[in-house]
């Protein structure tokens, strides 16, 4: 197997592409579709400061090597959701990947602030731990990051991500999702960050393979609560169905965005926010959700 630019021994097949690459030509492919995603979506602009979420696992430390590489200004945002012996070895991972590069983070510490994990706090909304968990790491990292004056909040949702989302989205029609699901989410509101998916033209095992070339240190655990989540269902699904015609994800995600934009769906949904009466963060009701959340917390304690 030969690398498709250079004829050097390919290290890498990526049947997608109908191709395969070398160490060094993937180096170059994995940059390219990053720079194409920030340049291609108006993601951000050199001048702007960029949190990135890192959870510790192989997508967001890619990620914030990659910005890093680019010459992007970062700051790392880390949120310990207190689960366990779990969230103990991610901060470790995100610690120990920032220090030596002498990269600036902030961790936001559920336990520290509210003296209770995600899991405790699912539990008594009665709610799945994975939803209390989107609600509760959107909110601060939304919040956290407009505190340090960033206008852009980056996560390392890949292609696998985003296709998996798509399908559930489409499987259950849910149109409002469905306009949402954008690889760079404008700010609906002034105290809203822009959200932003520089990594979803790569796929997970592209991703995986480039982490392990430069040697990054990932937690690899999936996170205990996502167990027997439909989202792994949906990306089992993909696999299989990438295993037999590659090039599938990519397609339906791809296709998927080209149509979204045809139809300039994307309008900032300014008229449909208000802020909440509790903390004054954007919300669609009178109290958002993070407060009723911890709102139930207290009643328990
Ligand atoms: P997940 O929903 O766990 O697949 O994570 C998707 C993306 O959300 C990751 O690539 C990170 O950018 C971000 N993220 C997830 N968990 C955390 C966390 N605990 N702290 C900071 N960012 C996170
Ligand atoms: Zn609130």
């Amino acid at each position: 197997m030969r690398c498709r630019k250079c004829s050097s021994r390919a290290l890498i097949r990526l049947p997608r592409h109908n191709s395969a690459f070398c160490a060094v030509c993937f180096d170059d492919y994995v940059l390219e579709q990053v720079r194409r995603a920030i340049k291609g979506d108006r993601m951000f602009g050199r001048d702007e400061g960029i949190a990135v979420a890192v959870s510790g696992g192989k997508d967001s430390l890619v990620l914030w090597e990659i910005l890093t590489r680019l010459g992007y200004r970062t700051m790392g945002l880390h949120i310990d959701l207190g689960i366990g012996s779990y969230s103990e070895a991610s901060r470790r991972k995100v610690e120990t990947f920032a220090q030596p590069r002498n990269l600036s983070f902030v961790v936001h510490s559920l336990r520290d602030e509210h003296g209770a994990g995600v899991s405790e706090i699912a539990n008594g909304m009665r709610r799945p731990a994975c939803s209390a968990c989107g609600v509760i790491k959107r909110y601060n990292m939304n919040a956290i990051a407009a505190e340090h004056g960033l206008p852009v909040l980056a996560t390392g949702h890949n292609l696998d991500d985003e296709a998996a989302r798509l399908l559930g989205n489409v499987l259950h029609w849910q149109d409002d999702y469905l306009e949402k699901q954008s690889p760079a989410l404008p700010n609906a509101h002034p105290k809203l960050v822009r959200k932003v998916k520089p990594l979803y033209r790569l796929a997970e095992r592209e991703i995986a393979a480039w982490a392990v070339l430069q040697k990054i240190d990932y937690i690899v655990d999936e996170c205990p609560n996502s167990q027997g989540s439909k989202l792994l269902l949906y990306k089992d699904a993909l696999n299989r169905l990438e295993a037999a015609a590659p090039g599938t994800k990519h397609h339906f995600y791809l296709q998927f965005l080209d149509r979204q934009k045809a139809r300039e769906a994307l309008v900032p949904l300014v008229a449909d926010l208000r802020e909440c009466t509790s903390c004054g963060q954007p919300s669609t009701g009178e109290v958002c959700s993070y407060c009723k959340l911890i709102a139930t917390l207290k009643v328990a304690k």
